[in-house]
Parts: structure tokens; sequence; C-alpha cells
């Protein structure tokens, strides 16, 4: 094997919807930044071009076939979408139809299945889908951002090549309902999600008690996260949770979410990260795959409504770290003009500066309700007994 990893990735992958927090700069401009940064260059690295939409027979196998044709039938006529019936397939003012809604969606269904199947026959020792991450979608329902869950599309590639085991890791601000409900009933899959929590967030599920479907107990570890808890409490959460959570299920590969919507200037969110913790996070993921599943990762990238901000250089970071390659101390000065064109105003000037000073005072108030969720998510959960 020579590639240590593979970007699947084109411009115009992801869902296109009109003046929406899901902006595909934050997949263009992160691969830019990992181009010019020299990561792309690297001679394990190969970016490879996202295949066309995956065949409706292929999707069928993962996806309600009702659904599927529902979502054809208002990609061509998005009108029909305000319709009531509408509801049953998880369409919202927030995942309207519009005319290329499936062509998109089971693109990226198709990048995640090539991205799975790399790592699944070999071909790659990871693989990353910089613009992947939908992680709400059901197998007969849209929800959240998504339409065809992706990241279940990864974990099924694997299957589909042979992986037993695997670990699921999202550590996206939102709790990975869709991908935890696809395989609640299957023991070999562990999925493993922290988020903020569901008191205060979409989509107000993923509590400590969640833990798997009968028979199942313990393939499923969520750990609820309070507002405003911090850098401090994801990296507690990566030493006390999610480290020891897959070290303990023993999996074969590591896929990830990777959403970084926990920035302090995300509008979406309320646990205000920042960036030196990202680094970090990758170096952990990195640490489980290589101690548990001879290097093998899939990753996809996910939320992070910011995209001039947090995303690009997160997501760079993220696909040096999976290349083992190291990134320069500034960041490159072409960068800024791709994100200039873009219509960033004011580009990050460094990998890990800030934009605004974070407003971190509520952080400390917010630690004993830390200690409370990890505590409850450690209890509940049969791997951290
Ligand atoms: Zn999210």
């Amino acid at each position: 094997m020579s590639t240590t990893l593979a970007v699947v990735h084109a411009d115009d992958l992801g869902m296109d919807y009109a003046d929406h927090p899901a902006d595909r700069r934050r997949h263009q401009l992160a691969v830019a930044l990992a181009r010019d940064a020299g990561v792309l260059d690297h001679p394990g690295v190969a970016l490879v071009p996202a295949p066309g939409p995956m065949a409706d027979d292929q999707l069928a196998t993962m996806f309600a076939p009702a659904f599927i044709r529902a979502i054809q039938v208002f990609s061509a006529k998005p009108v029909l979408a305000a319709a009531p019936e509408a509801r049953q397939w998880g369409v919202t003012p927030d995942v309207h139809p519009y005319a290329h809604m499936h062509h998109d969606s089971a693109r990226l269904a198709a990048a995640a299945w090539l991205a799975g199947r790399m790592v699944g026959e070999g071909t790659a020792l990871r693989a990353i889908v910089p613009a992947g991450g939908a992680h709400h979608g059901l197998p007969h329902k849209m929800n959240g951002f998504g339409v065809y869950n992706d990241t279940a599309v990864a974990v099924l590639a694997l299957r589909a090549w042979g992986i037993r085991r695997i670990a699921y890791v999202d550590l996206d601000v939102h709790h990975g309902d869709g991908t935890q409900g696809f395989f609640w009933d299957d023991r070999d899959v562990l999925t493993v999600s922290v988020h903020e929590s569901g008191r205060y967030l979409f989509p107000n599920s993923g509590f400590a008690d969640e833990i798997g479907g009968t028979g199942a107990e313990g393939s499923a570890t969520n750990l609820a996260l309070p507002p405003e808890a911090g850098d401090a409490a994801y990296r507690r959460a990566m030493a006390e949770v999610v480290e020891p959570a897959v070290r303990a299920f023993a999996p074969e590969v590591l896929v990830s979410q990777c959403g970084v919507d926990h920035h302090h200037a995300d509008p979406l969110s309320h646990l205000r990260t920042t960036m030196p913790l990202y680094p970090d996070l990758w170096q952990s993921l990195a640490g489980l795959a290589d101690s548990c599943c001879g290097g093998r990762w899939v990753a996809l990238a996910g939320g992070g409504y910011d995209p001039c901000n947090a995303p690009p250089r997160a997501w760079a970071m993220l696909m040096a770290t999976m290349a083992r390659v190291g990134v320069p101390q500034h960041l490159p000065a072409e960068w800024g003009v791709v994100a200039r064109a873009a219509a960033c105003t004011s580009p990050a000037s460094g990998w890990l500066s800030e934009d605004a000073p974070p407003d971190l005072s509520g952080t400390e108030a917010a630690a004993p309700a830390v200690d409370e969720a990890i505590a409850a998510t450690r209890a509940a959960s049969p791997l951290l007994g």
C-alpha cells in the first residue's frame, strides 16, 4: 500500500441549499488550504476525484426505496415538498428540497462509499471526505441538513469489504442521532457521540442512557455536555470516554465525524471551543486508529458553519494529521488569496488564531455540570464500567 491518505473531493460536492449554513466554501477552502500547505503534494497523499452519484439500486440497499423515490420526486418538483405528507420524509424549512438535492446527496453517498471501500480493500490506509458528515439522516427519512447519511454509508462500505467491528466517533456539536439509529441494534458497530446536550440543542437526543438496543447494549455511548463546556471538557471527553470506550470495544477500523461546530464563533451552538483544541482532537483519533486499528481510519468532516474561520483550518490540519505530515508554521499566503476570492473578507492570520477573543467567562461555572455528564456516561456504558 502506498497511499497513506486518500482525499475524496470535488469542489462541487456537497449539498447546495441557497442561503444556508451548509455552505460549500467550508470544504472547498479546507482542501485549498491543505493544497497550499503542501499536504496534498506529499507522496503518501492522493486526491481522488469524487465519483458521480450512487445508483438507485445501491442506495436502496441502505435507504428505504420509498424514501429515495420521494426525494427524487421532490428534487424534480420542489413545490410538492410543501404538502403536509412531505413531513414523513423529514422535509422541514432547514432542508427544503431543491432541483439537484437527490443528485448532490447521492454523490456524497458515493464519495463516502469510495472512502470506506479504499480503506476496506486496503488501497489506502486512511481516507477523508471533507464535504461529508451528514450524520442526522435515517434509513427512511432525512434529518438535519443531510439526506442520505454518508457517515452510515462509510461504515456500511467497510462492512461490504469484510470489516466486522467498526467504531464510529462523532465529535460534532450535535448528537449523531442518525448514525446511532442506523446501528442501534448492531453489536459490532460502536457509536460514540460527544455533543452539546439535547436539552439545549437539536436533535434533542444523545443522553447517557442511550446505550444501544436489546442485545447490543454498550454499542452506543453518549456524552451530553452542558453549554459553555469549552476545550477542557472536550479534552476530558477524549481521555475519559472516547479513548477508553473505543479501546475496550477493539474495532478493526475507526470512522469519525469531525464537525467543529462547537467552535465559539459558530452561529449554531454554545460549547465555546477554540482552535488550539482541534489538533489535539485529531491526534487523539490518530492515536486510537494506530493503537486499535493498525492505523486504519475513515473521516468525514461534518458541521462547522463559519466557512471563512474554523472549518477550513481545522479540516486542513485533520488532513495533515491523517497523512502523518506537518504543516508549515505560518498559513500560506496563497490561501489568503483564495479565501478572499471566496468572499472571506478577513481570512484567518494563523493556524490557531481567533478572529475575536472567545468569551470563556462561563466555562468555569460549567465545570460541575461537565463532571456530572462524564460521570453519568461512564456509569451508563457497559464499556466504561
Ligand atoms: Zn453539527
